[in-house]
Order: C-alpha cells, then structure tokens, then sequence
C-alpha cells in the first residue's frame, strides 16, 4: 500500500471530521476580487448597439444600457445584447425632467414585454438626473440610479454596501461635460474603489463621432473607454467589472445570506446550505455568489443540487460561485472518489485525448478562471493542467474560440460533457458557446 492509499485509508478509519461555520465565506465581491466597477449608458443610442456592446463583449465585459421606451430604441440589438448577458433597463418612457411617475411602472412593462433577461428587468436611471417618487421606484426596483453623487453632496464612490439609499445610486459623468474623459480618468476611479474596496459607476451617452441618435449630450471618447477595459482586464484579479443591476443583487444577496454546513461532515465530503430571505419581489435575487470553503484536498469536486460546479483548489481554500436557496453544496474529496471507485487503472495523461464524462478522473483538477455560473444551460469554461481550454456541458452548442483581439480561431461542436477545445500562446481568450460568452486564460 502506497503512502497515498494509506492517508486515504487514515482519514475513512477516522470517521468524520468536524466542519464549522467559519470554514465558508462569502466574498465581498464576485471571484473575491476587491471591488466592482458598472459603467451604464443612456438614452438607447443607436451606437450602443452598434459599437459599444461588441466593443464589451470583445474584452468579455457587460455592461447596463438605461432605454427611453418612446424613442424608438433597437429593440432587437437591445434584445440580442441582452442575450448576450448585457442588462437593459429603464432610462422612463419619455425623458421628461422629471419623469412622470406614472413612468416608473409603465417603462418597466414596456421593456419586460420587448426583452426577456435572466434576471429581469430590476434598475432605472433617472432622466436629467432628477427623482422621481422614491416609494414608486422602490416598490418596481432594485436600483434608482442618478447622476454624479457630488451634485447631491454624496461621495461619487460607493462602499462595499452600496448606496445609504438604493433610490439615488450615483454614477459618475463621463465625456465632454463630464469629470471622466480619458482612459486615466476611469482607471483613476477603479484605483480609488481597488483601494477602498467599494464600487464605482459611470454615467455614459454617446460617442465622439458616432450615431448616437438623440443621446447627444456630453459625448466620450470611446477609445478612452476601450482603455479602461483592457486596463481592467488586465487587473481582473482586483476588480469586477458587471452591470449595476447585477452587482445590486449581489451586494444585496451577500448581506443577507448565510452558509452553514448541514452535518458535522463526512470524511470525503462536507454538504453546505447557502440562504437567504429577501422580502421584496422585484427580483429573484439568484446571482451567484463566490465563495470560499477552507480544505485539505487537493482535488475537489463541488456540486449545488447535483450540477457540477467550476471550482478550483488554492492556498488550502476551495474557491466556487453558487446560487443562494438553489439547492445544496456538496465539497468532495475528488482524489478520493477517483481510488474508491475504480480498480481498474485509468490514465487522464495522454494529453492527445479529448476528455470525455465516461471516464472517471480524465480532465479532473481544472482551474477555473472567472466563474460565472449564470446560465441555464450549466456550461464552463476552464484551463486544463496541461494547458488547454475545456469547455463542459455544451453538448449540441457550437463553441468558438476566440483571441482578445476578437479574431476568430476555432469553431467546433459541444459533443461530449467535457471536451479540450484549443491550446495555444500565453493570453486571454474569448469562448462563445451558443450566444454566450466566457473568457479564459492559458
Ligand atoms: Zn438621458
């Protein structure tokens, strides 16, 4: 017997060892990064549509995009965008100064009626930065957005719980008559909220010599905010960059759920409950939320209601994202599963293979970057030890990998649960799966 059989072999005659609660933590933002940053535009310009998601979806990016429902918006860009993980939200039905209260509800239809979203239809940006009935935006969202916090005597920054008052969330004027111009200006600001671990947004229009339609105020420099991408990409470890709405839900979540472990633990494997109680009804308050359970393994498998989860093992902490009230989390010893449950010896080695769910280990230990577990299809994408990218669960969807440049490097089929898909030089890399996208680094 082997040294490693005979740990094994200690730990199954030791029965179970106890988990506690402070074993699991939430983290203050998605992927424990040390803050969030929302950039929102407004108005439904055409240029949006045009220029400004794809220029999101090539850094792997999404951002919010505040429609006004009586001006014409491109319903089918803003609901392809949307699809693509973008959130569209209200900016009112006819942009008076202020909005009809009557509009707070009204645009909220209109917009649910135009664009299914994952998450639905949860934030409003007030137009000319003027608020309307508090109690009404309350009573229909998570979020009422103005405009610079400063011109309220507010901070421009958030802290790690947001705003004092979800109805005047501030974001930050950016372009001509804004204090936000050049990529400095944005990467300042992310710098500002890294150091504070808060959260910063920003309030756009249009861009600097495009069609911006009637969203021509205080136009940007779209380069400038091309900047302030690949800047943050290059800091991903530090900040996340997600639209308001869904970094509301999170914060939102966060502070009112608990993880608690659901049994004093087995000896391969600790189950988790991860809850809340949110009263309103606005929203479903499902984001993920990343977490952190302290272990031994070095081989882990986590599952939440019996679906596979991206994980990865670092600095004796298993790191995954799961969805509050959505099922238990089981934490397996997957080095352990793998001796017990097979005699028969299986090399996961030969690295010409593609990994297929039909044999037990092949493609084990993956390294996720990124988890973002927030589609209804459970697919992942992930480095593999051996330095290809593997794509999991997209079975029947085409995947097609491309550079950070948006170029165009394979495409392929989903056919098994899990199959290496490309390898290639060091870098990020972009994975469109169906009409979703992940981004991964080898
Ligand atoms: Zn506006």
């Amino acid at each position: 017997m082997d040294y490693k059989k005979l740990s094994v072999a200690a730990l199954i005659a030791l029965g179970s060892s106890m988990v506690f609660a402070q074993d699991a933590e939430i983290a203050t933002w998605a992927g424990f990064r040390k803050a969030a940053a929302s950039f929102t535009f407004d108005d439904g310009a055409p240029s949006h549509v045009s220029d400004c998601g794809p220029l999101f979806d090539k850094y792997g990016y999404k951002a919010t995009f505040n429609v006004v429902t009586s001006w014409s918006p491109d319903w089918n860009g803003f609901g392809n965008m949307a699809k693509n993980g973008h959130e569209i939200a209200s900016h009112s039905v006819n942009h008076g100064n202020p909005m009809g209260d009557n509009e707070i509800a009204s645009s909220k239809s209109t917009i649910n009626e135009k664009i299914q979203q994952k998450y639905g239809m949860i934030t409003l940006a007030y137009p000319n930065c003027t608020v309307p009935s508090e109690s009404q935006v309350l009573q229909n969202y998570i979020v009422g957005r103005i405009c610079n916090g400063s011109w309220k005597g507010m901070a421009d920054e958030m802290g790690k719980d947001g705003p004092s008052n979800w109805a005047q969330v501030p974001a930050t004027m950016t372009g001509d008559e804004g204090q936000i111009k050049s990529t400095n200006d944005f990467t300042g600001r992310m710098q500002k909220v890294i150091q504070s671990n808060g959260w910063a947004a920003f309030l756009t229009h249009g861009f600097q010599g495009k069609n911006n339609g009637r969203a021509t105020y205080s136009p940007t420099d779209l380069s400038a905010i091309e900047g302030a991408l690949k800047w943050a990409q290059q800091n991903d470890k530090d900040i996340w960059v997600a639209p308001m709405g869904y970094v509301a839900m999170y914060i939102k979540e966060r502070n009112a759920s608990k993880i608690e472990p659901q049994d004093g633990g087995a000896a391969n494997s600790m189950t988790f409950k991860l809850s809340h109680t949110i009263a309103d009804n606005i929203s479903k308050y499902d984001y993920p939320l990343s977490i952190k359970v302290k272990t031994s393994w070095s081989n882990v498998e986590v599952t939440q209601d019996g679906a596979k989860l991206e994980s990865k093992v670092d600095g004796g902490y298993v790191y995954f994202d799961a969805v509050p009230n959505a099922g238990s989390i089981v934490v397996k010893d997957a080095n352990a599963s793998v001796e017990s449950s097979s005699s028969s010896e299986v090399e996961s080695s030969s690295s010409e293979f593609l990994c297929d769910a039909l044999i037990p280990g092949c493609g084990d230990n993956p390294w996720a970057i990124a988890p973002e577990i927030q589609d209804n299809f459970h697919f992942a994408v992930y480095r593999s030890f051996d330095n290809y990218i593997v794509v999991s669960g997209a079975q029947g969807h085409e995947i097609t990998v491309f550079n950070s440049l948006g170029h165009k490097l394979r495409t392929t089929r989903g056919l098994g649960a899990e199959q290496k898909v490309y390898t290639g030089a060091k870098g990020v890399y972009i994975v469109k799966v169906g009409n979703k996208t992940r981004k991964v680094k080898l």
